[in-house]
Protein backbone atom coordinates (compact mmCIF):
# COMPACT_ATOMS: atom_id res chain seq x y z
CA UNK A 1 0.00 0.00 0.00
CA UNK A 2 1.14 3.84 -0.91
CA UNK A 3 2.41 5.20 2.12
CA UNK A 4 0.82 8.67 2.90
CA UNK A 5 0.74 11.71 4.97
CA UNK A 6 -0.46 11.58 8.90
CA UNK A 7 -3.87 12.46 8.95
CA UNK A 8 -4.23 16.48 9.54
CA UNK A 9 -1.06 17.36 8.09
CA UNK A 10 -0.99 18.18 4.58
CA UNK A 11 2.17 18.66 1.43
CA UNK A 12 1.93 22.17 0.01
CA UNK A 13 2.75 21.44 -3.19
CA UNK A 14 4.87 22.99 -5.72
CA UNK A 15 1.47 24.74 -7.63
CA UNK A 16 0.30 25.98 -4.15
CA UNK A 17 3.91 27.49 -2.98
CA UNK A 18 4.15 30.73 -4.83
CA UNK A 19 1.12 31.41 -2.89
CA UNK A 20 2.48 30.36 0.41
CA UNK A 21 5.69 32.61 -0.45
CA UNK A 22 3.66 35.84 -1.22
CA UNK A 23 1.99 35.49 1.80
CA UNK A 24 5.09 35.43 3.85
CA UNK A 25 6.45 38.18 2.09
CA UNK A 26 3.79 40.40 2.38
CA UNK A 27 3.93 39.70 5.55
CA UNK A 28 7.39 40.49 6.40
CA UNK A 29 7.04 43.78 4.70
CA UNK A 30 4.28 44.72 7.05
CA UNK A 31 5.81 43.54 10.26
CA UNK A 32 9.14 45.52 8.91
CA UNK A 33 6.77 48.48 8.35
CA UNK A 34 6.03 48.76 12.09
CA UNK A 35 9.78 47.53 12.88
CA UNK A 36 8.78 43.98 14.32
CA UNK A 37 11.94 41.46 14.02
CA UNK A 38 12.02 37.96 12.81
CA UNK A 39 12.76 35.47 15.13
CA UNK A 40 13.00 31.49 14.64
CA UNK A 41 13.09 29.45 17.27
CA UNK A 42 13.15 25.33 17.65
CA UNK A 43 10.27 23.61 16.03
CA UNK A 44 10.72 21.14 19.30
CA UNK A 45 11.09 22.85 23.45
CA UNK A 46 11.10 21.23 26.57
CA UNK A 47 7.84 19.80 27.39
CA UNK A 48 8.20 21.85 31.08
CA UNK A 49 7.97 24.95 29.11
CA UNK A 50 3.84 24.69 27.67
CA UNK A 51 2.93 23.07 30.82
CA UNK A 52 4.48 25.63 32.81
CA UNK A 53 3.10 28.85 30.24
CA UNK A 54 0.34 27.37 28.78
CA UNK A 55 -1.83 25.63 31.92
CA UNK A 56 -1.81 22.60 33.30
CA UNK A 57 -5.83 22.27 32.59
CA UNK A 58 -5.67 23.69 29.09
CA UNK A 59 -6.97 21.40 26.06
CA UNK A 60 -3.73 21.71 24.13
CA UNK A 61 -1.35 20.62 27.44
CA UNK A 62 -4.20 17.75 28.19
CA UNK A 63 -4.70 16.04 25.06
CA UNK A 64 -2.94 17.96 21.88
CA UNK A 65 0.20 17.65 22.38
CA UNK A 66 2.84 15.32 20.47
CA UNK A 67 5.34 14.36 22.90
CA UNK A 68 8.84 13.08 21.33
CA UNK A 69 10.74 11.02 24.14
CA UNK A 70 14.17 11.12 23.91
CA UNK A 71 16.43 8.82 26.20
CA UNK A 72 15.01 10.79 29.74
CA UNK A 73 14.13 13.54 28.16
CA UNK A 74 10.75 14.79 26.91
CA UNK A 75 10.12 17.68 24.05
CA UNK A 76 6.99 18.67 22.29
CA UNK A 77 6.43 19.86 18.81
CA UNK A 78 5.41 23.51 19.34
CA UNK A 79 1.55 23.69 19.62
CA UNK A 80 2.03 27.67 19.62
CA UNK A 81 5.04 30.28 18.77
CA UNK A 82 4.30 32.44 22.44
CA UNK A 83 5.88 30.68 24.83
CA UNK A 84 8.76 30.12 22.63
CA UNK A 85 9.25 33.51 22.59
CA UNK A 86 8.72 34.24 26.10
CA UNK A 87 11.74 31.52 26.60
CA UNK A 88 13.81 33.02 23.63
CA UNK A 89 13.76 36.36 25.18
CA UNK A 90 14.49 35.85 28.86
CA UNK A 91 17.45 32.72 27.43
CA UNK A 92 19.36 35.65 25.44
CA UNK A 93 17.96 38.42 27.06
CA UNK A 94 16.30 40.25 24.69
CA UNK A 95 15.26 43.01 26.64
CA UNK A 96 18.62 44.11 27.62
CA UNK A 97 19.04 48.00 26.46
CA UNK A 98 15.89 48.43 25.25
CA UNK A 99 12.61 48.56 27.19
CA UNK A 100 10.25 47.08 24.06
CA UNK A 101 11.24 44.36 21.69
CA UNK A 102 9.02 43.78 18.97
CA UNK A 103 9.01 40.33 17.30
CA UNK A 104 7.51 38.36 14.74
CA UNK A 105 7.19 34.64 13.39
CA UNK A 106 5.94 32.23 10.92
CA UNK A 107 6.19 28.79 10.95
CA UNK A 108 4.66 25.12 11.24
CA UNK A 109 2.66 24.53 14.46
CA UNK A 110 1.45 20.73 16.05
CA UNK A 111 -1.43 19.88 17.69
CA UNK A 112 -3.30 16.72 18.18
CA UNK A 113 -6.39 17.79 17.33
CA UNK A 114 -9.54 16.10 15.52
CA UNK A 115 -8.90 16.95 11.77
CA UNK A 116 -11.60 18.78 9.96
CA UNK A 117 -12.30 21.99 7.22
CA UNK A 118 -9.58 24.61 8.86
CA UNK A 119 -8.21 22.38 11.84
CA UNK A 120 -4.98 20.93 10.94
CA UNK A 121 -2.74 18.55 13.48
CA UNK A 122 0.62 20.55 11.41
CA UNK A 123 -0.98 24.23 10.73
CA UNK A 124 0.96 27.41 10.17
CA UNK A 125 1.73 30.71 12.32
CA UNK A 126 2.10 34.25 10.94
CA UNK A 127 2.93 35.98 14.58
CA UNK A 128 3.94 38.64 16.50
CA UNK A 129 4.71 40.03 20.09
CA UNK A 130 5.66 43.25 21.27
CA UNK A 131 7.40 42.67 24.86
CA UNK A 132 9.16 44.70 27.75
CA UNK A 133 5.40 47.26 28.09
CA UNK A 134 1.99 47.17 29.25
CA UNK A 135 1.20 50.52 27.20
CA UNK A 136 -2.56 50.41 26.08
CA UNK A 137 -1.16 51.89 22.78
CA UNK A 138 0.73 48.84 21.96
CA UNK A 139 -2.66 46.53 22.33
CA UNK A 140 -3.84 49.16 19.59
CA UNK A 141 -0.96 48.59 17.33
CA UNK A 142 -1.20 45.02 17.57
CA UNK A 143 -5.09 45.35 16.50
CA UNK A 144 -4.33 47.40 14.00
CA UNK A 145 -1.51 45.48 12.16
CA UNK A 146 -3.54 42.11 12.72
CA UNK A 147 -6.04 44.81 10.62
CA UNK A 148 -3.32 45.91 8.00
CA UNK A 149 -2.01 42.40 8.02
CA UNK A 150 -5.76 41.08 6.73
CA UNK A 151 -6.40 43.88 4.50
CA UNK A 152 -2.83 43.50 2.67
CA UNK A 153 -3.89 39.60 2.01
CA UNK A 154 -6.90 41.05 0.23
CA UNK A 155 -9.16 39.95 3.24
CA UNK A 156 -12.14 41.41 3.74
CA UNK A 157 -15.78 41.05 5.75
CA UNK A 158 -13.62 40.07 8.88
CA UNK A 159 -14.75 40.95 12.17
CA UNK A 160 -12.83 41.43 15.69
CA UNK A 161 -13.89 40.23 18.96
CA UNK A 162 -12.65 42.14 21.63
CA UNK A 163 -12.70 41.69 25.39
CA UNK A 164 -10.41 42.21 28.95
CA UNK A 165 -9.80 39.77 31.40
CA UNK A 166 -7.84 42.38 33.54
CA UNK A 167 -4.95 42.02 35.89
CA UNK A 168 -4.14 38.73 37.55
CA UNK A 169 -6.23 39.77 40.26
CA UNK A 170 -9.24 40.87 37.97
CA UNK A 171 -8.73 37.46 36.51
CA UNK A 172 -8.61 35.77 39.73
CA UNK A 173 -12.05 38.12 40.43
CA UNK A 174 -13.78 36.92 37.28
CA UNK A 175 -12.94 33.44 37.68
CA UNK A 176 -15.27 33.34 40.88
CA UNK A 177 -17.87 35.32 39.20
CA UNK A 178 -17.99 33.11 35.88
CA UNK A 179 -17.86 30.02 38.83
CA UNK A 180 -20.80 31.33 41.27
CA UNK A 181 -22.67 31.72 37.64
CA UNK A 182 -21.69 28.56 36.40
CA UNK A 183 -22.70 26.71 39.33
CA UNK A 184 -26.21 27.40 38.57
CA UNK A 185 -25.82 25.39 35.01
CA UNK A 186 -24.24 22.92 36.61
CA UNK A 187 -26.50 20.09 35.94
CA UNK A 188 -26.62 21.10 32.30
CA UNK A 189 -22.91 21.04 31.73
CA UNK A 190 -21.19 18.07 30.23
CA UNK A 191 -18.57 15.90 32.31
CA UNK A 192 -15.64 17.70 31.45
CA UNK A 193 -17.28 21.22 32.52
CA UNK A 194 -18.29 19.81 35.70
CA UNK A 195 -14.73 19.00 36.10
CA UNK A 196 -13.60 22.00 35.23
CA UNK A 197 -15.46 24.24 37.21
CA UNK A 198 -13.27 23.29 40.29
CA UNK A 199 -10.02 22.58 37.59
CA UNK A 200 -9.51 25.71 35.83
CA UNK A 201 -13.54 27.33 35.47
CA UNK A 202 -12.25 30.10 32.13
CA UNK A 203 -11.70 26.07 30.18
CA UNK A 204 -15.73 25.48 30.40
CA UNK A 205 -15.77 28.56 27.95
CA UNK A 206 -13.81 27.20 25.35
CA UNK A 207 -16.21 24.09 25.72
CA UNK A 208 -17.60 23.03 22.43
CA UNK A 209 -20.50 20.61 23.60
CA UNK A 210 -23.65 22.54 22.67
CA UNK A 211 -25.69 22.71 25.57
CA UNK A 212 -22.57 23.92 27.10
CA UNK A 213 -22.18 26.68 24.76
CA UNK A 214 -25.65 27.67 24.78
CA UNK A 215 -25.21 28.20 28.72
CA UNK A 216 -21.96 29.99 27.93
CA UNK A 217 -23.09 32.05 25.10
CA UNK A 218 -25.98 33.45 27.70
CA UNK A 219 -23.94 34.46 29.78
CA UNK A 220 -23.31 38.43 31.25
CA UNK A 221 -21.19 40.18 33.46
CA UNK A 222 -20.43 43.66 32.20
CA UNK A 223 -16.90 43.45 33.63
CA UNK A 224 -17.75 44.46 36.85
CA UNK A 225 -14.58 42.38 37.96
CA UNK A 226 -12.05 44.89 36.24
CA UNK A 227 -10.54 47.46 38.55
CA UNK A 228 -9.82 51.11 38.12
CA UNK A 229 -6.78 50.74 36.39
CA UNK A 230 -7.64 48.11 33.91
CA UNK A 231 -11.35 49.26 33.44
CA UNK A 232 -9.74 52.65 31.85
CA UNK A 233 -7.04 50.40 30.00
CA UNK A 234 -9.83 48.80 28.45
CA UNK A 235 -11.68 52.19 27.57
CA UNK A 236 -8.18 53.42 25.98
CA UNK A 237 -8.02 50.82 23.97
CA UNK A 238 -11.78 50.54 22.67
CA UNK A 239 -11.27 54.33 22.00
CA UNK A 240 -8.22 53.29 20.28
CA UNK A 241 -9.79 51.10 17.74
CA UNK A 242 -13.13 53.40 17.24
CA UNK A 243 -10.23 55.28 15.19
CA UNK A 244 -9.72 53.17 12.58
CA UNK A 245 -13.07 51.77 11.31
CA UNK A 246 -12.56 48.39 12.60
CA UNK A 247 -15.22 46.38 12.70
CA UNK A 248 -15.34 45.33 16.20
CA UNK A 249 -17.50 43.81 19.01
CA UNK A 250 -17.09 43.75 22.84
CA UNK A 251 -17.76 39.87 24.02
CA UNK A 252 -17.51 39.42 27.66
CA UNK A 253 -17.37 35.27 26.78
CA UNK A 254 -14.45 35.80 25.14
CA UNK A 255 -11.59 34.18 27.53
CA UNK A 256 -8.97 32.88 24.90
CA UNK A 257 -7.93 28.84 25.33
CA UNK A 258 -4.85 29.46 26.88
CA UNK A 259 -4.24 29.97 30.76
CA UNK A 260 -1.41 32.99 30.23
CA UNK A 261 -3.56 35.57 28.87
CA UNK A 262 -4.72 38.32 30.75
CA UNK A 263 -6.10 42.09 30.53
CA UNK A 264 -7.35 42.92 26.85
CA UNK A 265 -7.76 39.81 24.38
CA UNK A 266 -9.29 39.60 21.15
CA UNK A 267 -10.18 37.31 18.20
CA UNK A 268 -10.77 38.01 14.64
CA UNK A 269 -13.64 35.66 12.73
CA UNK A 270 -14.77 35.25 9.30
CA UNK A 271 -18.52 34.45 8.59
CA UNK A 272 -17.03 31.88 5.58
CA UNK A 273 -14.84 30.09 7.58
CA UNK A 274 -17.20 27.83 8.87
CA UNK A 275 -16.86 26.12 12.31
CA UNK A 276 -13.82 26.99 12.69
CA UNK A 277 -14.22 30.66 12.18
CA UNK A 278 -11.48 32.38 13.93
CA UNK A 279 -8.59 33.50 11.68
CA UNK A 280 -6.62 34.69 14.26
CA UNK A 281 -6.47 35.73 17.96
CA UNK A 282 -4.33 37.36 20.75
CA UNK A 283 -3.99 39.07 23.68
CA UNK A 284 -2.00 40.79 27.05
CA UNK A 285 -0.13 38.05 28.32
CA UNK A 286 2.03 40.20 31.53
CA UNK A 287 1.49 37.25 33.37
CA UNK A 288 3.56 34.98 31.45
CA UNK A 289 6.98 36.16 31.79
CA UNK A 290 6.34 36.08 36.08
CA UNK A 291 5.21 32.29 35.79
CA UNK A 292 8.69 31.98 33.47
CA UNK A 293 11.05 34.14 35.43
CA UNK A 294 9.60 35.96 38.00
CA UNK A 295 10.03 39.08 36.71
CA UNK A 296 7.59 41.67 35.48
CA UNK A 297 7.42 42.09 31.94
CA UNK A 298 4.63 43.37 29.78
CA UNK A 299 3.92 41.86 26.80
CA UNK A 300 0.99 41.59 23.92
CA UNK A 301 0.87 39.32 20.56
CA UNK A 302 -1.35 38.01 18.12
CA UNK A 303 -1.39 34.75 15.44
CA UNK A 304 -3.13 34.06 12.53
CA UNK A 305 -3.44 30.41 11.31
CA UNK A 306 -1.88 30.38 7.59
CA UNK A 307 -4.31 27.67 6.11
CA UNK A 308 -7.45 29.65 7.09
CA UNK A 309 -5.83 33.10 6.09
CA UNK A 310 -5.81 31.28 2.82
CA UNK A 311 -9.38 29.78 2.75
CA UNK A 312 -10.81 33.37 2.40
CA UNK A 313 -8.25 35.38 0.58
CA UNK A 314 -8.61 35.84 -2.90
CA UNK A 315 -4.71 36.06 -3.46
CA UNK A 316 -3.73 33.43 -5.28
CA UNK A 317 -0.66 33.29 -7.16
CA UNK A 318 0.17 31.44 -10.31
CA UNK A 319 3.52 29.48 -10.27
CA UNK A 320 6.60 31.17 -11.64
CA UNK A 321 6.72 31.11 -15.30
CA UNK A 322 9.71 29.10 -16.79
CA UNK A 323 11.71 31.76 -19.42
CA UNK A 324 13.88 29.83 -21.84
CA UNK A 325 13.40 25.89 -22.18
CA UNK A 326 16.22 23.98 -24.46
CA UNK A 327 16.07 21.42 -26.59
CA UNK A 328 18.45 19.66 -28.52
CA UNK A 329 18.65 17.03 -31.13
CA UNK A 330 22.31 15.17 -31.82
CA UNK A 331 25.48 15.26 -29.44
CA UNK A 332 27.05 18.71 -30.87
CA UNK A 333 23.64 20.44 -30.70
CA UNK A 334 23.40 19.01 -27.24
CA UNK A 335 26.68 19.48 -25.93
CA UNK A 336 26.15 23.64 -27.38
CA UNK A 337 23.27 23.74 -25.53
CA UNK A 338 24.21 22.78 -22.30
CA UNK A 339 26.57 25.70 -22.51
CA UNK A 340 24.29 28.33 -23.57
CA UNK A 341 21.69 26.75 -20.50
CA UNK A 342 24.64 27.72 -18.36
CA UNK A 343 25.00 30.95 -19.83
CA UNK A 344 21.57 32.12 -19.93
CA UNK A 345 21.34 31.14 -15.89
CA UNK A 346 24.14 32.67 -14.99
CA UNK A 347 22.62 36.24 -17.11
CA UNK A 348 19.84 35.62 -14.21
CA UNK A 349 17.40 34.35 -16.78
CA UNK A 350 15.41 31.27 -15.84
CA UNK A 351 15.82 28.33 -18.20
CA UNK A 352 15.83 24.76 -18.05
CA UNK A 353 17.09 21.57 -20.52
CA UNK A 354 15.35 18.34 -22.04
CA UNK A 355 17.27 16.32 -20.43
CA UNK A 356 15.37 13.27 -22.13
CA UNK A 357 15.21 10.95 -25.50
CA UNK A 358 11.77 10.99 -26.90
CA UNK A 359 10.89 13.08 -29.84
CA UNK A 360 10.42 16.59 -30.97
CA UNK A 361 6.54 16.59 -30.29
CA UNK A 362 7.01 14.94 -27.03
CA UNK A 363 9.83 17.28 -25.59
CA UNK A 364 7.84 20.53 -27.52
CA UNK A 365 4.79 19.04 -25.31
CA UNK A 366 7.12 19.15 -21.94
CA UNK A 367 8.27 23.00 -22.76
CA UNK A 368 4.42 23.45 -22.38
CA UNK A 369 3.17 21.52 -19.64
CA UNK A 370 6.14 23.68 -17.69
CA UNK A 371 4.69 27.20 -19.17
CA UNK A 372 7.84 28.00 -20.61
CA UNK A 373 7.45 31.08 -22.95
CA UNK A 374 10.71 30.14 -25.02
CA UNK A 375 12.21 27.10 -26.43
CA UNK A 376 15.40 27.26 -27.96
CA UNK A 377 15.96 24.89 -30.46
CA UNK A 378 18.93 23.22 -31.94
CA UNK A 379 19.64 20.82 -33.97
CA UNK A 380 22.05 19.86 -36.89
CA UNK A 381 21.06 22.30 -39.06
CA UNK A 382 21.32 24.98 -36.48
CA UNK A 383 24.82 23.71 -35.85
CA UNK A 384 25.58 24.41 -39.02
CA UNK A 385 24.31 27.65 -39.47
CA UNK A 386 25.54 29.05 -35.89
CA UNK A 387 21.43 30.17 -35.45
CA UNK A 388 18.95 28.90 -32.82
CA UNK A 389 15.56 28.77 -33.65
CA UNK A 390 13.68 30.65 -30.89
CA UNK A 391 10.02 29.55 -30.56
CA UNK A 392 7.68 31.98 -28.71
CA UNK A 393 5.29 29.23 -26.73
CA UNK A 394 2.12 31.61 -26.47
CA UNK A 395 1.93 33.52 -30.09
CA UNK A 396 2.87 30.32 -31.82
CA UNK A 397 5.86 31.70 -34.00
CA UNK A 398 9.16 31.44 -34.54
CA UNK A 399 12.50 33.46 -35.68
CA UNK A 400 16.35 32.75 -36.49
CA UNK A 401 19.14 34.17 -34.42
CA UNK A 402 22.94 33.33 -33.67
CA UNK A 403 24.53 31.82 -30.88
CA UNK A 404 25.51 34.92 -29.43
CA UNK A 405 22.32 36.75 -29.14
CA UNK A 406 20.50 34.46 -27.66
CA UNK A 407 21.03 35.89 -23.99
CA UNK A 408 20.42 39.15 -24.93
CA UNK A 409 17.29 38.44 -27.34
CA UNK A 410 16.20 36.71 -23.55
CA UNK A 411 16.71 39.69 -21.52
CA UNK A 412 14.67 42.20 -23.75
CA UNK A 413 11.91 39.73 -24.66
CA UNK A 414 11.49 38.92 -20.41
CA UNK A 415 11.75 42.48 -19.50
P1 LIG B 1 -4.56 29.94 18.86
O1 LIG B 1 -3.12 29.84 19.19
O2 LIG B 1 -5.34 28.71 19.18
O3 LIG B 1 -5.20 31.20 19.33
O4 LIG B 1 -4.60 30.02 17.28
C1 LIG B 1 -4.44 31.20 16.52
C2 LIG B 1 -4.94 30.90 15.15
O5 LIG B 1 -4.26 29.78 14.61
C3 LIG B 1 -6.40 30.48 15.11
O6 LIG B 1 -7.24 31.60 15.09
C4 LIG B 1 -6.45 29.69 13.82
O7 LIG B 1 -6.53 30.56 12.71
C5 LIG B 1 -5.12 29.01 13.79
N1 LIG B 1 -5.22 27.63 14.30
C6 LIG B 1 -5.23 27.21 15.58
N2 LIG B 1 -5.31 25.88 15.65
C7 LIG B 1 -5.35 25.44 14.38
C8 LIG B 1 -5.44 24.15 13.78
N3 LIG B 1 -5.48 23.02 14.50
N4 LIG B 1 -5.47 24.06 12.43
C9 LIG B 1 -5.40 25.18 11.67
N5 LIG B 1 -5.31 26.43 12.18
C10 LIG B 1 -5.29 26.56 13.51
Amino acid sequence: MLLQVPRGTKDILPQEITTWQEFEVKSRQVFCLYNYFEIRTPIFENIALFKRSLGDSTDIVQKQMFVIKQGKDKFVLRPEGTASIARAYLENNLGFGTKLRKLFYIGPMFRAERPQKGRLRQFHHIGAEAIGLSSHNLDIELIEISDYLLQTLGISKYKFIINSLGCHNDKLKFGILLKKTLLKHKKNLCGECKLRLSRNVFRVLDCKNEECRKITNALKFDHSYLCDDCKTHFDKVLEGVNKFNIDYEVREQLVRGLDYYSGVVFEIIHPELGAQDALGAGGRYDHLFKELSNKEIGAAGFAFGMERLMLVSPMKSSPKQLSGYIITLGREATDRGLDMLREIRRAGISCDFNYSDSSLKSKLKEANKLGARFVILIGEDEINKKRVTIRYMEESKQEEIEFEGVVNFLKEAIN
